[in-house]
């Protein structure tokens, strides 16, 4: 397929590559240019603009970052919706607001462009491998048309119903994820402080029932003091804005969120919302004054 792709982060460059590798033609298009560089070497085109990236292609992805980015580079001055083909699809894979997306998908809808919200999870190592967990909403044919499109990019593809079902589903899986974070970094606080080592409890409970991707993945870089991005601290703060705005509109508690929501401001409040969600383990050593460093 003729595909452009717009965003090539942390996420949107490894699954570009994924579709080069597949056998799809692509172009692509980033705000800061060098960061297309891998995947122009890799056989992508550049364009210059969002809409030059939009023009000719049956697909196009959007991989940036909030609903403001999303709209800036479908609507905004040179952007995607002015260079779409009659008949093209959409697909954001960004983790926006629900609410938004629909707007989104009914003003391209007036365009003759549909729109389906395919947000992921699975980090950017699931990027990497193209392993993503892939939530769809959108119309049920639009997605049957282009769905080959999300088989080099992840192993479980589901659809879930009609637009802004996909970023619903992605919100849920931000609430399990904050607050299993939050288990990882109290238990690894606990171990240490307990003065057993923080490594061999995790090797243990990694082989029973509390086991996680949280624990697998971001326990073992916390335990090597590595606080690199992976997904960063300002990403999922913005994602826990619009799990609790949802859940503020909806009047439902909940507190497990809103805690996580509070461990990362003050990481933010540290100057740390650049780093891997995994720093959350900084906040529990202030609060509990005590280190894991020197034991990395
Ligand atoms: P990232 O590395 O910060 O990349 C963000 C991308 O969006 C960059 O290419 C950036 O361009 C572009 N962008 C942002 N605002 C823009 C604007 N107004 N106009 C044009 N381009 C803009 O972030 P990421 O980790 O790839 O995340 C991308 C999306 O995936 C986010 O919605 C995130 O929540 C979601 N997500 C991330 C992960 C993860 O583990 N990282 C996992 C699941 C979902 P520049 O290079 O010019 O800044």
């Amino acid at each position: 397929m003729d595909i452009g792709f717009i965003g090539m982060g942390i996420m949107g460059c490894p699954m570009a590559l994924n579709l080069l590798r597949k056998g799809h033609r692509l172009t692509v298009f980033n705000r800061t240019p060098e960061r297309c560089e891998e995947v122009v070497a890799a056989g992508a085109r550049r364009a210059e603009s969002p809409r030059e990236c939009a023009r000719g292609n049956a697909v196009v992805i959007t991989m940036v970052t909030d609903s403001p980015d999303v709209n800036a580079v479908i609507f905004g001055p040179a952007g995607a919706a002015e260079g779409a083909s009659a008949g093209a699809v959409f697909i954001d894979m960004s983790t926006i607001s629900p609410d938004e997306t629909r707007v989104i998908a009914r003003k391209l809808s007036e365009r003759g462009v549909a729109f389906l919200d395919a947000p992921v999870s699975g980090g950017d190592t699931g990027a990497r491998k193209g392993t993503l967990t892939i939530m769809v909403g959108g119309e049920r044919e639009v997605f049957e048309r282009v769905k080959e499109v999300f088989e080099p990019l992840g192993s479980r593809v589901t659809y879930m119903g009609p637009s802004g079902a996909g970023q619903v589903t992605k919100a849920c899986n931000q609430i399990l994820c904050a607050v299993n974070l939050l288990g990882v970094c109290e238990a690894i606080a606990l171990a240490r402080s307990a003065g057993i080592d923080p490594r061999r409890m995790h090797q243990v409970v990694t082989g029973g029932a509390a086991n996680s991707w949280a624990l697998e993945q971001l326990g073992a870089r916390i335990l090597s003091g590595d606080y690199s991005p992976g997904f960063k601290i300002k990403l999922i703060q913005k994602d826990l804005a619009l799990v609790l705005d949802a859940a503020r509109r909806l009047r439902l508690p909940l507190a497990g969120a809103a805690l996580a929501n509070q461990y990362f401001r003050s990481n933010e409040a540290h100057g740390e919302a650049e780093l891997g969600t995994q720093a959350m383990f900084k906040v529990l050593e202030r609060l509990g004054n005590f280190s894991l460093e020197g034991e990395t």
